[in-house]
């Protein structure tokens, strides 16, 4: 068996041409805005908000980045966000993470009101999320929910297998999951017996941080394979599943990069006119 390639740059490139026929021809102040606020100078962060303000341009959407020096004190970042809550331009906003050290990530988190989440990191979204409730959805999850449904296979009643427990993709992942009636089953670096979890896996969401990690041996037969890892190993950038061997076991896989990588700007964008109302 060869599993067919789930197309993340190509689902993306659609969601975004969706999203801009939505808002073409309105006139700049009656388009949603996204604020973007960096704090520092980490290279990766910089090139992540360069990405998401092109990403909202293309679209059609406002973008206002704030970009504040590494030495910003929290007080003064508490007191911008402030500003962006209240601004009426502004319908969604996101802090790049990770802060600097010496900033309270989960205070700054908290600061911005639900309403404009646009991470749904905030708490409150958070329990809406698990509580079936939630209006914005973590971004990377949400692509990868997406591009499960690009599949077309029925969710309801099957094993899925997350790999991960972190805020931002593992343990929101696996509450999308079970919200869409899967046996949820959530591995991390306790886990015993890790390969033959993950073997039960119908749905298998890697998101580790290590490099091939999840070996074609460790897929069940006909799964579904979403690859959340970017790793960069001998000059390239890989995935936690090792591609070539899962490829001959999986009815579908995600590739490195090109999968689920693209979808999380998208979902982002997406997140951005569902807070603005549009
Ligand atoms: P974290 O480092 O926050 O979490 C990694 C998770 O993997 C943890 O829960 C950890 O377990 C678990 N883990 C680590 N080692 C093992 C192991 N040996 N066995 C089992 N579980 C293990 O990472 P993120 O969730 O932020 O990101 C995961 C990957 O996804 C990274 O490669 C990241 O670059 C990528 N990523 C990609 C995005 C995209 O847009 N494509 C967006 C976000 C992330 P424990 O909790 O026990 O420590």
């Amino acid at each position: 068996m060869t599993a067919m390639i789930i197309d993340g740059k190509k689902i993306a490139a659609q969601l975004r041409e969706d999203m801009k026929a939505r808002l073409s021809g309105r006139p700049a102040k009656d388009r949603p805005g996204l604020a973007v606020v960096l704090v520092g100078d980490d290279p990766a962060s910089a090139v992540y908000v360069r990405q998401k303000e092109k990403a909202c341009l293309e679209t059609g959407i406002n973008s206002f980045i704030r970009r504040l020096p590494e030495d910003t004190g929290q007080d003064e970042l508490l007191a911008l966000i402030e500003g962006l809550n209240r601004s009426e331009e502004v319908h969604g906003i996101l802090v790049q993470l990770p802060l600097p050290d010496g900033i309270d990530t989960k205070r700054i988190v908290s600061a911005i009101i639900p309403e404009k989440d646009a991470d749904g990191f905030h708490p409150v979204n958070v329990g809406r999320l698990w509580s079936g409730e939630s209006v914005v959805e973590p971004c990377t999850p949400k692509g990868i929910m997406t591009l499960i449904d690009s599949t077309g296979v029925e969710l309801k009643g099957l094993e899925a297998v997350v790999i991960g427990r972190s805020n931002i993709v593992g343990k929101p992942a696996a509450a999308m999951l079970l919200a869409r009636h899967c046996t949820v089953t959530v591995c991390h670096s306790r886990t015993e017996d890790l390969p033959d979890v993950v073997r039960r896996g119908d749905i298998v969401v890697a998101a580790i941080g290590r490099p091939n990690f999840v070996t074609g041996d460790m897929i069940k037969p006909g799964a579904v394979v979403i690859d959340v890892g970017i790793n960069r190993a001998d000059g390239r950038l890989v995935g936690d599943v090792e591609f070539e061997s899962a490829l001959r076991k999986a009815a579908f896989i995600t590739p490195v990069p090109g999968g689920v990588g693209p979808m999380t700007i998208a979902s982002l964008l997406r997140n951005t006119l569902r807070l603005a109302g549009v």
